[in-house]
């Protein structure tokens, strides 16, 4: 195993920060995968999982059993962890910018498909090669600005030119769901059979550039450009390990199991991965999510937990005012999983309080939260 530091651009003077990876397996060996967490800062879950992962890992590469690269990022973002105020953690947004820490990720397409045109063959695998080797040499060349630059920069650079990218987070209170461009189920499904994931969210684009499709994008982009020129180059899916309380050595262990199994299943970890448990609920289109919101302020009393399956019409939630004693309930109108609920129990007018996955897409444009 390597330990590299990435250095991050600093705000001010003598505030220097790092990003740490920890590189595991034979680095020459191609198939590369690359594991980070809580890019949202407080989003724990992933930080746990990926510190069981670490010792797993030693132990497989001391056995001579890791038959390709595996790079673990388990503090995405240490900008975000040090935004407490108030003894409130702010770690989805970044302080000077407002902006969300999983957006904006660079496209590098047009400069990297520029580059490569008049060196590509019918040679698809060395077409791929020379497309990452030329991505690298792109990444490397921006020039960040302010540290939330820098720190995309670098997590992008690391993952650039891996097979498998997987980025985990958390929600508010939640089901263990994923994200992932359609054309990539087949390769993403044994995945989450292994880790038991309740809820995959498939969306060819949902906008915002976020970590795990400004991958999808780029490979989408230049396969478009030049058809019929590049193999299978992977897939990058965002894994939402269930709740942001959800911090625990039985579920860390149980996801980094489901982890292992995973890799050993992809053939990253030599062994034999053992048989693929059943697909907990077929995947569903993001566009089919249902945001339901609270026209109105209150407490708010749910009626129905994480995990439940509701009909369409069900009730989810009362909202009270205890001022004029009017209960006003909120109800789906399409039915389906509900797989995450808001932490917070005081409802401001118009807040989404949770989100159900329906089968049928109905949304369009942005799908994702802000
Ligand atoms: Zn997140």
């Amino acid at each position: 195993m390597q330990t590299r530091q990435h250095e991050l651009l600093a705000a001010v003077p003598g505030t220097t920060r790092f990003i740490h990876s920890f590189h595991y397996g034979p680095a020459d060996a191609e198939g590369k995968v690359y594991i980070q967490s809580s890019l949202h800062a407080d989003e724990l879950p992933g930080m746990l999982v990926l510190w069981h992962l670490k010792r797993r890992l030693a132990e497989l590469e001391a056995a001579g059993r890791l038959r390709r690269p595996i790079v673990l990022v388990p503090v995405a973002n240490p900008l975000g962890l040090e935004q407490v105020l108030m003894d409130v953690p702010q770690g989805r947004f970044d302080n000077d910018s407002r902006e969300n820490f999983n957006r904006f990720f660079v496209d590098v397409s047009r400069q990297v498909g520029d580059s490569v045109e008049a060196q590509l063959t019918d040679d698809v695998d060395n077409n791929l090669r020379l497309i990452r080797s030329t991505l690298l040499r792109v990444m490397a060349s921006q020039v960040p600005t302010t540290p939330l630059q820098s720190l995309r920069l670098v997590l992008q650079t690391l993952a650039c030119d891996a097979e498998v990218v997987l980025d985990l987070h958390c929600d508010f209170e939640a089901v263990q769901h994923l994200y992932l461009s359609p054309e990539a189920w087949n390769r993403v499904e044994p995945l989450a059979r292994y880790l038991g994931a309740r809820a995959c969210f498939m969306a060819e684009e949902a906008g915002g550039r976020s970590f795990d499709e400004c991958f999808t994008l780029f490979w989408s982009q230049l396969r478009a450009r030049f058809p019929g020129r590049l193999a299978q180059p992977g897939f990058a899916v965002t894994l939402e390990l269930r709740g942001v309380a959800d911090v625990s050595h039985e579920l860390a262990g149980q996801d980094c199991q489901g982890l292992i199994d995973y890799l050993t299943h992809a053939g990253a970890i030599q062994g034999a991965a053992p048989p693929l448990p059943a697909l907990l609920d077929q995947p569903t289109p993001l566009a089919g999510v249902e945001p339901l919101i609270s026209p109105v302020g209150g407490v708010i009393v749910f009626c129905a937990r994480v995990g439940d399956q509701l009909e369409a019409g069900q009730v989810v939630a009362e909202i009270i005012d205890p001022v004029t004693d009017h209960v006003m309930t909120v109800t789906c109108t399409r039915g389906g999983l509900l797989y995450v609920r808001s932490l917070r129990r005081m409802a401001t007018a118009g807040m989404t309080i949770a989100h159900v996955a329906g089968v049928e897409a109905y949304r369009q444009g942005y799908l994702l939260s802000p």
